[in-house]
């Protein structure tokens, strides 16, 4: 006689409901570094900590983390070389804490590749709120709901689980939001949307960057999908609208 009949969750979905992710910590105020790994552990997480740049990169190899929150300000190594060099080989959800505000500070943080970029003086509950969306996003999804494994546009084909791009066959490099970006437009080819339901649906939820967050990342796909960056005929501005893909 069966003791318990309830259905059991799969291995996946307990570790998913008890946040059992690795997240490697990298910050040299100890303070905040202690307060960032006691909060994380709190909520579940199996937490790794570094407070120098190079020790965090050797930490990166040795544990694999699921997710980084990296300072920018570090010593050793700063934390955009850390980020930039996490990038050269891997997918890591990263995100960047940093006490520069300016815009051109963002764009440098996202051209390094960060998925995310969270302002000091921040709030630990909004942190915590962002590692979780991350990692919900970076989650590799049921393939029912994410549809076919390789998506194809023209020349493009867009192979989502190794997410791996080639255009004509030729591999394409490209960055984490970029590839995502290019995603959604190929699977909603013909429609015009604005920066603000780009954001949404890319990134997901209110992200700091803002709507040039989107012109920066189309910029840089176009450097990679049109023949003519200058005259692009694959992903279309459309004035005072926002961008249109023409599949
Ligand atoms: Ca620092």
């Amino acid at each position: 006689m069966p003791v318990n009949d309830e259905p059991q969750p799969s291995d996946a979905m307990v570790q998913i409901a008890s946040g059992a992710a690795k997240v490697l910590v990298v910050e040299d105020e100890e303070t905040l570094l202690f307060a960032l790994a006691h909060n994380l552990r709190h909520e579940g997480y199996t937490v790794v900590t570094a407070s120098r740049g190079d020790d965090a990169l050797k930490l990166a190899r040795e544990t694999r983390p699921d997710l980084v929150v990296l300072d920018v300000m570090l010593p050793g190594v700063d934390g955009m070389q850390v980020c930039r060099l996490l990038r050269r080989d891997t997918a890591i959800p990263i995100i960047m804490l940093t006490a520069l505000g300016g815009e051109g500070d963002r764009v440098a943080g996202l051209d390094t590749g960060a998925d995310d970029y969270v302002p000091k003086p921040f709030g630990m509950r909004e942190l915590l709120a962002r590692v979780r969306a991350l990692l919900r996003r970076t989650a590799p999804r049921d393939e029912a709901e994410a549809g076919p494994a390789v998506v194809r546009s023209g020349d493009i084909e867009i192979d989502r689980v190794r997410r791996e791009v080639r255009r004509d066959g030729t591999a394409l490099k490209l960055k984490p939001k970029e590839f995502e970006l290019l995603l959604f437009f190929v699977r909603h080819p013909g429609r015009v949307f604005s920066r603000e339901q780009i954001l949404d649906e890319v990134w997901g939820y209110d992200f700091y960057g803002g709507p040039r967050t989107v012109d920066v990342h189309v910029r840089w796909l176009r450097q990679k999908v049109e023949r003519d960056p200058a005259e692009p005929v694959r992903i279309r501005t459309v004035r005072g609208s926002g961008y249109i893909f023409e599949g």
